[in-house]
């Protein structure tokens, strides 16, 4: 079966920056469903359109395709007071950046001074070229239930229980691999 709209698609993927340093290793493959559900990047998309099982490629996405670019703005530096305790670099918060009535903004802390903490709103890889290696594993059609709710179910995917036939705020499979 070729990679169409509408196709379950799993890959086993490596990703690294565009100096070959490893960041992630995709032990468990991205399973996602294919055709613009924004499951995945629109450019991993695009490369696979078509392709069957077995096809694989090393694939370099720009930062304005990826995460976007770094934008120094969306730095912080907040009185650590305002914020809870205990705090550790690498921990995240939601809030509005300013001036913005749009999606919330997830900020990392970034740095700890005595009573500053610098946040940073961007993307953990905003600013990067990302290379992924990719490998088709498992092409298959899309439930109409799949379809409908825009994700993937099943194995990897989007489990719903026997009391939960809704489709709640629950454990939705991420297919985009990069939070
Ligand atoms: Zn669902």
């Amino acid at each position: 079966m070729k990679i169409a709209q509408n196709t379950v698609v799993s890959v086993n993927y490596k990703l690294s920056d565009a100096q070959n340093n490893l960041i992630e290793d995709g032990a468990q493959p991205m399973v996602y469903l294919h055709g613009g559900y924004e499951n995945t990047l629109p450019k991993i998309e695009e490369e696979l359109d078509g392709k069957e099982v077995g096809y694989s490629s090393t694939l370099q996405i720009e930062p304005e395709d990826a995460f976007g670019d770094y934008d120094p703005s969306l730095l912080k530096v907040e009185e650590r007071s305002r914020l809870p305790e205990p705090l550790e670099v690498g921990m995240q918060f939601e809030g509005m950046s300013e001036g913005s009535d749009e999606e919330p903004t997830i900020f990392t802390v970034t740095e700890i001074a005595d009573d500053k903490v610098v946040l940073d709103g961007n993307h953990p890889l905003a600013g990067m070229a990302l290379r992924f290696d990719l490998s088709v594993i498992d092409v298959r059609a899309a439930t109409p239930e799949e379809i409908t709710h825009g994700h993937v179910h099943g194995a990897h995917g989007h489990h719903h229980g026997e009391d939960d036939m809704g489709d709640g705020e629950g454990d939705h499979f991420r297919s985009q691999p990069l939070n």
